[in-house]
């Protein structure tokens, strides 16, 4: 049975009496798990390294990964200046953090030989810590590629290898639960992951209104991971007011969709003086010519776009071209259309309408994840490059998966603000529903990680995850816990709280 969303997953955090649910945060973390896969692995040029006193380092053995208390690799050698060492090693990302764990003093740590470190603190002024065992290596300037590019293509699950012991300390208390009481905490921490989000455009909608807001929040969609950002700042310079008051009233559809990819393009700093033989920009240039006097000073340039480890079919060009079709689709006209917000919010209630008291069928919800999806018939259907890079064949601007992460990262916690503002207590169960479906929107790096580390990869554990609200769920553990205490399982309090909530 579907209900209303809840806030279950607050009381179990509270046990953790410091926690809350956390946003997501965007800046570069980087795991600790990170620097022991690149240490394990050696990913660093081994022929050159110093020690941070300037000693010539060579590593003979990198040690056994330690599943348990102490150093994170044992039984390594090294040779610094000829000389050589046997003992552990330890990890961290900061040098400092070797004091904030708590490793000065502590007998675990007596025989560690060599601490090795991505950065040597937070910010150029930081100071070494004070009294360190070993030697002392950071890692930054050793590295065979950039830590965002490793990062990417690390693959944790495999980390070390497979094998039973390698899952996190909270496995055996989750294991314990019965699949009623896993899926429960898994429900109640997803939903809490769509409150998270509701605050984010809470104040915007008060401010803007629903329609800019779930513009903004559209366009910002388009654009993850990398993309956010500029995304974002494109809806802010050209809101749906300007677009609606620079583009005429007269023009037709197809018309439409070019002024409005003119202005997205123009406005991106994607297409400049010089592109105009491009062929993606030929049509879009002369018209982007007639606006960009009036159009607002747009701050981004093609600097601020990446394309790194991105798909072509997922490049900007085609999202940008996509968003324009979705905002000319919805467009809120005199003669008209309600705005992309009232349609969305419009058409599910159509749905729930046509069942009556029932829940719609799986099939019907599925089909409205949809709701996003853009086909088009022109240049960005087939290319990804305004200079003529083609895909190997014709695809949506806006796929399925991209449409279902629409509406999980926006629509869900926009269509809920506005649900509990009006007490539409049917749509708020709907959108319920409509969060207990599908699963594409999510099976990234991530979320492999988090089936291998805490669920052990255990087919009766996996099974709980049978819609996005569990996946969701998975997340927001990983943003609560595994990435408070940097991935290490000896300082996270989730084993602890979980044996205390369900006891
Ligand atoms: S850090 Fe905490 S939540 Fe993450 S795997 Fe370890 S015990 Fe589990």
């Amino acid at each position: 049975m579907t209900t209303t969303f809840s806030d279950a997953y607050l009381k179990f955090t509270q046990i953790y009496n410091q926690l809350q649910v956390r946003e997501e945060d965007h800046t570069i973390r980087v795991p600790e798990k990170v620097i022991r896969c690149i240490w394990n692995d050696q990913l660093f040029c081994t022929p050159s390294l110093k020690t941070k006193d300037g000693q010539k380092l060579e590593i003979v053995y990198p040690g056994y990964w330690n599943f348990g208390k102490g150093p994170d690799f044992t039984s390594a050698t090294i040779k610094v200046n000829g000389k050589v060492y046997a003992g552990d090693v330890e990890l961290h990302v900061y040098a400092t953090d070797w004091n904030a764990h708590g490793h000065s003093g502590n007998p675990d740590f007596d025989n560690v030989i060599l601490h090795v470190y991505m950065w040597q603190g937070r910010g150029k002024k930081s100071r070494p810590p004070a009294k360190q065992k070993g030697f002392q290596f950071e890692i930054k300037d050793y590295l065979t590629k950039g830590i965002l590019e490793l990062n990417d293509e690390l693959d944790f699950e495999n980390y070390p290898a497979l094998n039973s012991s390698n899952v996190g300390l909270c496995h055996q208390p989750l294991a314990q639960l019965s699949e009623e009481k896993l899926t429960h905490l898994l429900n109640a921490a997803g939903e809490a992951r769509v409150f998270t989000k509701m605050e984010r455009f809470h104040d915007s909608v008060i401010i803007e209104g629903y329609e800019q807001t779930f513009y903004r929040g559209v366009a910002e969609a388009m654009g993850y991971p990398e993309n956010k950002q500029p995304f974002q700042t494109l809806a802010d310079t050209l809101p749906l007011s300007e677009l609606n008051n620079l583009v005429p009233a007269k023009l037709k559809k197809g018309e439409r969709v070019l002024h409005y990819q003119a202005l997205l393009f123009g406005a991106s700093g994607l297409m400049n003086k010089g592109t105009e033989k491009k062929a993606g920009f030929r049509k879009l240039l002369p018209i982007w010519n007639t606006y960009k006097d009036r159009a607002p000073h747009s701050p981004l340039t093609k600097k601020d776009w990446s394309f790194r480890a991105i798909r072509p079919a997922n490049y900007p060009y085609r999202r940008l071209a996509g968003l324009a079709h979705l905002l000319v689709r919805h467009e809120k006209t005199e003669r008209e259309g309600a705005g992309m917000f009232a349609n969305f919010i419009g058409s599910f209630q159509k749905i729930l309408a046509a069942s009556g008291q029932e829940t719609p069928d799986k099939k019907t919800l599925n089909a409205f994840n949809d709701f996003f999806c853009v086909s088009a018939d022109d240049y960005w259907a087939n290319h990804y490059t305004p200079d003529g890079k083609t895909l190997p064949q014709s695809q949506q601007l806006v796929g399925s998966a991209r449409s279902r992460e629409i509406i999980i990262n926006i629509g869900l916690p926009i269509g809920l603000i506005f649900a509990r503002a009006g007490k539409f207590k049917d749509l708020e169960t709907g959108l319920n529903a409509l969060f207990q479906t599908g699963k594409s929107a999510s099976d990234h790096k991530l979320l492999r990680f988090m089936k291998h580390y805490i669920f052990g990869n255990r087919e009766e554990m996996l099974r709980v995850l049978h819609s996005e609200k569990q996946n969701q769920g998975l997340m927001q553990i990983y943003q609560d816990f595994c990435t408070q205490n940097q991935n290490n399982c000896l300082h996270c309090p989730f084993p602890d709280v979980v044996k205390r909530y369900f006891s």
